[in-house]
């Protein structure tokens, strides 16, 4: 056929990676579901709100009006100003020239390793880690390198993990606070403590994935690492959008607060791969960088009941020990102790992945193993879902566990 027929052309930086075992699970729950199954998906992370209404009338008066054309590579005045008062409201200064808007967050971290890695460059990212983040910078030619942070310790990398990871080849440490998929966040101590291993190393930068800022819970605070290490700000480029704080995972909005000089160089990239982000949305952005907050305290304390359920649910069941996040919409538990035991079928669960597999088949439920995340023994839940759902999930979670022996 013809797309077999090229694979040969297909560059090795691409073929060498895996595909994402989220792709895979989401693809064999939608084979089931197509068969007529009953399943019950956990396995996306994108908020289950719809956009607010007055981000929506935005995009419509942005259409109306003309707002249809290329804008500056790097963002419209208005959404930098609305970028700045931001960060202003946090007591951080910005100026228009440190900030790109890309076309989501994601855009932002590859136009940044794409910007600053040179073949074999090292990026220190703790496990467990956004998928995205290895194969972006396998892409840009760099190598990621592995910490392990544990479920005990919130998933938080001690300074003595971080320093025995650093080498002359090491560019970034790449921080997700709150962390998809272990919903682990950095209070202001612990991003201090990391502040002698940076000050050892004058060649190391700090990428700082603040996706999740707005969703925390408990009386944990979140702060920026551009507020608790401002020592850093030369060599810091925050990575943020409305992705995930306004349900706008579909209008692609990311941006990135960094050095003049970086933020030039990342523009660069970004202006010969896909020019600025859409008109449409950065108008969009603005209104919801400008708008009220309401709606998103509501929806924060709706995905705070949801965590809560789903943490108790998981941790009444023998053999998964869930830590309680501080943050994001995702929980992480442990489910080492049900490695080596045996399905009603007589299959022998090696990894987190048969158990995944198991959990896919018997109960009827897709979650993600920890295995996508470099953490093996763990499995991934998204909460992003329906009460109702999730209460069903965890039932099935339950019986399903229970039966093995
Ligand atoms: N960063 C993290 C940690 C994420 O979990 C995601 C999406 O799942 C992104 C970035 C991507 O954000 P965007 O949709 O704005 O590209």
């Amino acid at each position: 056929t013809i797309s077999n027929g090229y694979a040969g052309q297909i560059a090795s930086r691409v073929r060498a990676l895996d595909v994402s075992l989220i792709v895979k699970i989401s693809e064999m729950a939608a084979a089931r579901k197509r068969a007529g199954e009953d399943i019950i998906s956990l396995g996306t992370g994108e908020p289950d709100f719809d956009t607010p209404d007055f981000v929506k009338h935005a995009a419509q008066a942005a259409i109306d009006s003309g707002e249809t054309k290329y804008t500056a590579n790097t963002g419209t005045p208005a959404l930098k100003a609305a970028i700045v008062a931001r960060y202003r409201r946090q007591g951080i200064a910005v100026e228009p020239n440190q900030i790109i808007a890309s076309t989501g967050a994601k855009q932002v971290l590859f136009n940044a390793m794409m910007a600053t890695l040179e073949p074999g460059d090292e990026v220190i990212v703790p496990t467990p880690y956004w998928t995205s983040y290895v194969d972006i910078i396998a892409i840009c030619g760099g190598v990621p390198v592995e910490v392990r942070t544990r479920g005990e310790d919130g998933f938080v990398m001690n300074p003595e993990a971080m320093e025995a990871a650093v080498t002359s080849r090491t560019r970034w440490l790449l921080l997700n606070s709150p962390s998809n998929p272990s919903g682990g966040a950095y209070n202001r101590e612990q991003l201090r403590a990391l502040l002698p291993v940076f000050e050892r190393h004058p060649h190391l930068g700090l990428t700082s994935d603040e996706i999740y800022e707005h969703l925390v819970y408990d009386d944990f605070s979140f702060i920026s690492v551009l507020k608790a290490l401002p020592e850093l700000a030369e060599r810091t480029l925050v990575v943020n959008g409305v992705s995930k704080s306004h349900a706008m995972t579909g209008w692609r909005l990311g941006f990135g607060v960094g050095p003049v000089s970086l933020i030039a160089a990342m523009s660069t990239v970004q202006g010969q791969a896909t020019s600025a982000p859409s008109s449409i949305s950065q108008a969009a952005a603005v209104a919801a960088l400008d708008g009220p907050t309401e709606i998103l305290e509501s929806r924060r304390q709706n995905f705070w009941r949801r965590r809560d359920i789903v943490v108790a649910g998981l941790n009444a069941i023998s053999g998964l020990d869930c830590p309680t996040p501080r943050g994001a919409f995702y929980v992480f538990p442990d489910c080492t102790a049900l490695l080596g035991r045996r399905t009603p079928e007589g299959t022998v669960l090696e990894t987190d992945t048969d158990l995944c597999d198991y959990y896919l088949s018997e109960a009827g439920v897709a979650v993600v193993p920890g295995t996508a995340f470099g953490a093996p023994g763990h499995f991934r839940i998204s909460y992003a879902y329906a009460q109702t759902a999730l209460e069903a999930a965890l039932d099935r979670i339950a019986a399903a566990t229970a039966a093995l022996t």
